[in-house]
């Protein structure tokens, strides 16, 4: 989006500056025939036509401003128009029409400057006819002075552009950096600071996308960390979040990288197992388990009873993309799961007998 602003920027820069050209070419051609040098009054066919066509093009531009304009073309146009103007009128200066020629190319250059800061090659069209149709006027007597006068805007508009191209990279690259940076925390927004694994909202981006894609043989274990509680209290925080690391880890590399790992909540994790079989489901449920069992982590669960930090599961198959209905299932698995006794699975399907 914001690549699109910058883009939009540039267009209306344009847009701006082929607007600023009309209007400078229709006030200098009403100028040059209501207000002419040394009262020489010439209303030429070039001056009518600059005039004309830069009130049409405004208006046109105005009413289609999202038709895309061919600035090199128009600007040349013009050029060449007062060329033609200028070729005609100087003739009619008695004596010394260098003057004039001097101010007409100025007033060109002018007009070029303005329209055209930072846009070398309008300029350059706009300008060269001009200068050329001068420099064969005057016999090329005073070409010194008149490439001295287009040397100088042309100097200008180089020094302007080289700086407008610096701070344009510099703009785009800040753009850029930004645009990495939102994505970076964008990524960093899906997932779980202590453990790495996702969040619920990395889940539901990830679900997202699965389910868009396709919706079958995907089974939900929900894993359960057993009396963390009484983990916590005998060992102290910090090491139960080093447990919940540990745990974390040996969850992770227990499945394939495409299925979706999720820390549920405190001590809760959500698996989802992708394009697999009811039976390759559970040896994956046992798979976890077994590597979290052989973590060993210690836990003196009371004064008699010291084992190792485990892990209970409950197992559901995903039925077409209803995830709630699933958690649903594997919760009340997990749940007995519980009650047999903790470190162990159970499917909804072995539920559902009882
Ligand atoms: P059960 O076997 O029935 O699951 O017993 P439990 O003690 O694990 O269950 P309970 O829900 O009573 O307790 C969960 C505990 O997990 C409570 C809380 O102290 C601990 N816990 C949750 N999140 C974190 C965490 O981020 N860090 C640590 N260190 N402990 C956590
Ligand atoms: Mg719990
Ligand atoms: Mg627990």
């Amino acid at each position: 989006m914001t690549a699109q602003s910058w883009r939009s920027l540039r267009i209306k820069k344009y847009q701006f500056s082929l607007r600023l050209f009309l209007f400078l070419n229709l006030t200098s051609a009403l100028i040059s025939v209501f207000s002419p040098l040394s009262q020489v009054f010439a209303l030429t066919i070039p001056v009518t036509l600059i005039a004309l066509s830069s009130v049409g093009l405004l208006l046109g531009h105005w009413a289609f401003s999202h038709k895309k304009i061919n600035l090199p073309l128009i600007s040349f146009t013009f050029g060449c128009l007062w060329a033609w103007h200028v070729a005609i009128k100087a003739p009619l200066f008695t004596g010394a029409s260098v003057n004039y020629l001097i101010i007409a190319l100025l007033g060109i250059f002018f007009i070029g400057v303005i329209a055209f800061s930072n846009n070398i090659v309008a300029f350059t069209l706009h300008s060269l006819p001009v200068l050329i149709a001068c420099l064969i006027i005057d016999n090329g007597a005073h070409w010194v002075r008149m490439l001295y006068c287009i040397a100088l805007p042309l100097v200008g508009i180089s020094l302007q552009s080289l700086i407008q191209k610096r701070n344009d990279d510099f703009a785009q690259g800040l753009m850029y950096k930004l645009l990495e940076e939102r994505q970076t925390l964008n990524d960093l927004s899906m997932l779980d600071p202590l453990t790495g694994l996702y969040n619920r909202r990395g889940l539901q981006n990830r679900l997202e996308t699965l389910l868009a894609l396709d919706g079958s043989g995907h089974f939900v274990l929900l894993l359960d960390i057993d009396h963390f509680k009484a983990y916590n209290d005998h060992y102290g925080h910090m090491m139960g979040d080093q447990a919940l690391i540990q745990v974390s880890a040996a969850i992770r590399n227990a499945v394939r990288s495409r299925d979706i790992v999720t820390r549920y909540g405190g001590e809760e994790f959500m698996v989802l197992l992708t394009n697999t079989t009811p039976d390759g489901a559970l040896q994956s449920a046992e798979r976890i388990r077994q590597r979290v069992y052989d973590l060993k982590i210690p836990h003196m669960f009371n004064q008699t009873v010291a084992t190792n930090v485990t892990i209970s599961i409950g197992l559901a198959p995903l039925e077409g993309d209803d995830v709630e209905a699933a958690l649903e299932n594997a919760d009340k698995a997990l749940y007995e799961a519980k009650h047999m006794g903790r470190n162990s699975i159970l499917t909804s399907e072995q539920l559902q007998p009882a």
